[in-house]
This record gives structure tokens, C-alpha cells and sequence, in this order.
């Protein structure tokens, strides 16, 4: 009889978060939740809690923490607040798995500490790739502790490697849905709302993401987090894009051959596939049915009007700390469009000036990301006003 996988789930009342209780609430002979945590949301956090009963929750928000502990500690559940206790949760005896579906740079230093007490990682927040993949991929290899991805793209070259982890890679494709901006030019989208950025065509998710998908942004953060999840090379990644969202991405192979994985779109796979490999569990999930989709298309990706996508190849090539300053930029830049502050299409405007602006670091350690980010944070609003 196996043990139950014991789970810590960052940023549970999130759209990742809230779906990989689901898979959780599927196979309860299989999974357990050790730790919740969340940013501000307090009631769905308590409710959470009331129905997985983790041995500890933690939200972020500290406003917020005696109604929840008030809530929480007559049924034996420990409640702690801050930035440090979410750091500091993941070291917990028990987890064996920590799943990071929290957004931005706050995921970084709670994956440092995971990998540091040899935790395994199911890996949704991206930006903690942007920001330092070097440092967390040399980190996790010294540790020997498994990175397992949980966006679509890269759990479908992840699924494509299986039992190809011999054989070099000669290329990936990254499919992008385009958006719901795909095919419209620059002069089109200068008076974009917010609601018709918030709309995507194929995902429903956070909003930070959404926008991120409408100015390619998020491709562009997914072409990074595929350098260090795979070891490959700039001119070893290409995006097309794919506007029907089923080909989740592609590997080319040294003898040409190429694996794609496909399926509907639907994240509770590749979450579940993080929590399951090698083994893949039965579901009810709906099935592909090809007359529904009698063409499968593809575009090249338009650079001038989603220079965003370009930006982060930029800094991607100019490697150091020059992801982390266009993580941070885009983090304000997307926040202040959320908020009316800005236009859509000043979102990449902010994040080009801030990497021209910032300080660049060829070798950077850990306290020169925390720098580095406070220091793009700061331009970046400047550049607001
Ligand atoms: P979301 O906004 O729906 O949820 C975010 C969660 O993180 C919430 O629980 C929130 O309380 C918590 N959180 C937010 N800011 C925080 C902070 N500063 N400190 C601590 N906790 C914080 O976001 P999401 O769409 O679930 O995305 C989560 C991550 O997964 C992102 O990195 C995103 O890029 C990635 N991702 C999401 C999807 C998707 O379908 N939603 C797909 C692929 C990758
Ligand atoms: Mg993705």
C-alpha cells in the first residue's frame, strides 16, 4: 500500500490553485493537503481549509489573519501570517510536494526554501523561472530535487520527453493561442479596455496572466521558463501560433521526427500529470473529438504589435539579471492597466524603458534579484507617474 503524496499548495484561492483541489478532491486515496496558502482571500482560504483540514494555512494579507484563526483553531488548524511564513511553510517535515501556483515574483523565495528542504516542485508560477532559472535549476540539480511543470505548454514537451530523456532535443515549439488580440494591428488596439483584455478565446485564469496572454507577454515569460526547464538554447525555442489551443506544444527531434501532445484545453491535466508522473490517472475530463475541429491552424507570431514577445527573447539573450527587471516591469505595468492607469498598449513600452533603464548584472545572486526586482519595481512606476 503506497502513502498518500502529502501536499502544499501555494496560492489556493487562485484559478490554478482552486482547480488543483479538484484533482486533489478526485483521488482522495491518493493525495492529502498539508499546507493552504493565500494572498487576501480569507473566506475561500477558511473554507478550503475546512474541507481539506491541512495541518497549517498561511495568508499573506495581515489584516486578515485573527479572522481566519478565529475561524480555523478549534479544528486543530494552524494559522500564520506574512511574506516570511509563507517562506518558511514549505519546510515542513511532512510535504513532500510543493505546488506554486501563486502569481509574480513572491513565488521565488518559497521555491528556494522547497528546493532547499529537498521538496519536490510542481511548477506553475513561471515568473520564479523569469526571474532567476539559473539559480533554481543549478539549486534543484545540487539538491537532486524533480521540477515538474504545470503550464500547459511545458507539460506537453514535458509529456513529449517521456522516455526520450536520452535524446537531445532539437527544437521545441511553443504553441500560443494568440490571444484575443491576434490579427489586430497596432493602431487597433490604443484604446483597449480592460474587459476586452480580460476576455481570452481558449483559458479561463487570474487576470495577471489573461492581460499577460493578450500582449504575449506570457509567451514570452514561457520561452524563458522553457530554456531553464529543458537546458535549451534561444534558437532552440520558436512560438507559432496555434489559435485553436489543442497541439499544446511541440518537440522536434536530431532525426527530424517531431511528438506533439494534444488534447482540449483544460489545466486540471497538466496539474494532475505534475502530480502524478510517471503514472497517468483515469479521468472523466471531456474527450477530443476531431469533426469538432476539422482544421488545426497555424500563424507566425506578429512581433511589432505583441513586441512584448520579442522584448523577452531580448532579455532572455542578454541573460544576467535582465529577465528579472522585465518580470518586475511587467508586474507594475500589468497592475497599473488593471487599475485604469495606463493604456494597453504602454504595458510594453514600460517594460522595454525599464530594462533600458535598470541596472544590468551579468552574474547575479540571490540578494541582486531582490535588488534587482525593488529596483525595476521603482522605474517602472516612475515611468507611470
Ligand atoms: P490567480 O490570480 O487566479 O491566483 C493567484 C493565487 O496566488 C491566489 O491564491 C492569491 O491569493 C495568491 N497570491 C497572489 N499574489 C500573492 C502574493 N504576492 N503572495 C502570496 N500569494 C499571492 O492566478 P492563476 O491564474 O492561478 O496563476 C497562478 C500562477 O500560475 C501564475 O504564475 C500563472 O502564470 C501560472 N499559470 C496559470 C495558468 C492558469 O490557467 N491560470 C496556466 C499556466 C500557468
Ligand atoms: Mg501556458
Amino acid at each position: 500500500m503506497s502513502e498518500k503524496k502529502k501536499i502544499a499548495l501555494l496560492g489556493s484561492t487562485g484559478s490554478i490553485g482552486t482547480q488543483t483541489l479538484e484533482v486533489v478532491e478526485a483521488y482522495p486515496d491518493q493525495f492529502e493537503v498539508s499546507v493552504l496558502t493565500a494572498h487576501s482571500n480569507a473566506n475561500l482560504l477558511i473554507e478550503q481549509a475546512l474541507k481539506f483540514k491541512p495541518n497549517t494555512v498561511v495568508i499573506v494579507d495581515e489584516s486578515k489573519y485573527k479572522y481566519v484563526e478565529e475561524q480555523l483553531w478549534q479544528n486543530d488548524i494552524k494559522t500564520y501570517c506574512g511574506e516570511e511564513a509563507l517562506a518558511d511553510v514549505v519546510q515542513m517535515q511532512e510535504i513532500d510536494i510543493v505546488l506554486t501556483a501563486l502569481v509574480g515574483y513572491a513565488g521565488l523565495k518559497p521555491t528556494i526554501n522547497a528546493i532547499n528542504a529537498g521538496k519536490t516542485i510542481a511548477l506553475a508560477n513561471k515568473e520564479t523561472l523569469v526571474v532567476a532559472g539559473e539559480l533554481i535549476t543549478k539549486l534543484a540539480k545540487s539538491k537532486g530535487v524533480n521540477i515538474y511543470p504545470v503550464d500547459s505548454e511545458h507539460s506537453a514537451i514535458f509529456q513529449c520527453l517521456v522516455g526520450e530523456f536520452h535524446n537531445p532535443i532539437e527544437k521545441i515549439y511553443l504553441t500560443a493561442s494568440g490571444g484575443p488580440f491576434r490579427g489586430q494591428k497596432r493602431e487597433a488596439l490604443l484604446n483597449i479596455t480592460k474587459a476586452q483584455a480580460l476576455k481570452h478565446p481558449n483559458w479561463s485564469m487570474g487576470a495577471k496572466i489573461t492581460i499577460d496572454s493578450a500582449t504575449m507577454m506570457n509567451k514570452g515569460l514561457e520561452v524563458i521558463e522553457a530554456k531553464w526547464l529543458f537546458g535549451l538554447k534561444s534558437n532552440q525555442i520558436d512560438v507559432i501560433v496555434h489559435p485553436q489551443s489543442i497541439i499544446h506544444s511541440l518537440v522536434q527531434f536530431e532525426d527530424g521526427s517531431m511528438k506533439a501532445q494534444m488534447g482540449l484545453p483544460d489545466m486540471k491535466l497538466p496539474i494532475q500529470f505534475a502530480l502524478t508522473y510517471p503514472n497517468r490517472f483515469k479521468t472523466n475530463f471531456e474527450r477530443f473529438n476531431f469533426l469538432d475541429y476539422p482544421e488545426l491552424t497555424f500563424e507566425q507570431p506578429d512581433l511589432e504589435t505583441f513586441s512584448n514577445l520579442a522584448l523577452a527573447y531580448k532579455a532572455m539573450d542578454k541573460g544576467g539579471n535582465a529577465p528579472c527587471i522585465i518580470n518586475a516591469a511587467n508586474e507594475i505595468a500589468v497592475d497599473a492597466f488593471l487599475k485604469d492607469k495606463i493604456k494597453f498598449l504602454d504595458i510594453a513600452d514600460i517594460n522595454a524603458q525599464t530594462l533600458d533603464k535598470a541596472t544590468f548584472i551579468n552574474q547575479p545572486v540571490y540578494e541582486d534579484f531582490v535588488q534587482s526586482n525593488q529596483e525595476a519595481r521603482q522605474i517602472a512606476s516612475d515611468l507611470i507617474g
